[in-house]
């Protein structure tokens, strides 16, 4: 349900309202600046009959909206959801740059990626710790060494570290983890997304591998509608007939996502293309289209990775993709 208040309304007119709302158990919201004549209210508000609404000569309009997401949905929460990582703003003018290796492998080879990321000038650190292998014989990833070995990585660059968590059961050793990643297999994973809404800690969540955008807005409202609202969407390519990319790109997806919701989006090309060499035009093509940040697979050695090699860029080819994602960035008024 959205209120719209009349001109002139003030701020004690406004609190006495949303204070009668509440005892109808619903969560109101009041944005505040360009919107403060807008009231979003979430929650089961039918039984709410706004005739009989204490204050109600300060509403001007009650419309009855019916949206399957709530706190993700940007008609109730018009301005842009900004998280901060570390003092990085993630949603905001700055583009962020997530770069690191698929797999965290060995403390050497995770160290030494992350500080030639950090020279290229990315503002953050991927690294995979559980890794959602195919094969079950694949490399698992090292779990807890592996998190230790990112922060480790963090001491000495300080990047806010990113890594991904597969099962609910691991979830206090993400701690001490600046952003938990849910993967494109556990998008849909409800009730780890239902545990991750109860932290208070960005969750960066991935589009899943054939899943729809409406999908990935709902598994979204999984983690807010538990509390947690600082939730990071990222387009990761999607499973169509087509087998010459590991996946489909689907850029669209970004302007459309951000008419739907107020949360920040990151693109990652290096999953959605699996070739190392579409990374840069694809991340170009993201931040023309409006990406707040863009994940990229970076690896010191990519021919002996231990996994996504054929995905992952040099440290050297990172840092002349970083020139071009700069210039790309200050192209459309942004910077890194
Ligand atoms: C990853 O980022 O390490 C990963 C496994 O990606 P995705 O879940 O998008 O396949
Ligand atoms: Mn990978």
């Amino acid at each position: 349900m959205v209120i719209v208040l009349k001109d002139g309304a003030s701020k004690t007119q406004i609190d006495e309202l949303i204070g009668w709302l509440t005892r109808f158990d619903v969560k109101s919201n009041l944005v505040e600046g360009v919107h403060s004549k807008i009231i979003g209210l979430i929650g089961d508000t039918t039984s709410v009959d706004i005739e009989s609404v204490q204050a109600k000569e300060i509403v001007e309009t009650v419309k009855r909206v019916q949206e399957p997401y709530k706190n993700a949905n940007r008609r109730f929460h018009p301005l842009d959801t900004v998280i901060d990582v570390r003092g990085r703003k993630l949603g905001g003018d700055r583009l962020q740059v997530i770069a690191g290796p698929c797999s965290v492998e060995t403390e050497e080879q995770t160290i030494k990626t992350a500080i030639a990321v950090k020279e290229a000038g990315a503002t953050m650190l991927r690294g995979g710790a559980f890794k959602p292998r195919t094969s079950p014989y694949a490399f698992q990833g090292l779990g807890k060494e592996g998190i230790e070995i990112l922060k480790k990585a963090r001491a000495e660059t300080g990047l806010p570290i990113v890594t991904e968590i597969m099962d609910v059961s691991d979830i206090d050793l993400f701690d001490d983890v600046d952003v938990i990643q849910v993967g494109a297999r556990n998008s849909q994973n409800f009730t780890l997304l239902k545990a991750l809404g109860r932290l208070k800690k960005p969750i960066l969540l991935k589009r899943g591998l054939s899943g729809t955008l409406q999908e990935l807005l709902m598994s979204a409202e999984y983690i807010m509608s538990e509390g947690n609202d600082q939730v990071i969407l990222c387009e990761r390519g999607i499973r169509t007939f087509e087998t010459a990319t590991r996946n489909v790109l689907d850029l669209a997806a970004v302007p459309l996502l951000k008419q739907k919701t107020h949360l920040p989006i990151t693109v990652d090309p290096s999953h959605a293309t699996g070739i190392a060499s579409l990374i840069e035009p694809c991340a170009l093509g993201a931040i023309a289209v409006g990406a707040h940040a863009l994940e990229i697979e970076v690896h010191i050695d990519p021919e002996h990775a231990w996994s996504d090699g054929a995905q992952s860029l040099t440290p050297a080819a990172f840092s002349k993709t970083m020139d071009k994602i700069r210039a790309m960035a200050e192209f459309c008024g942004r910077s890194v």
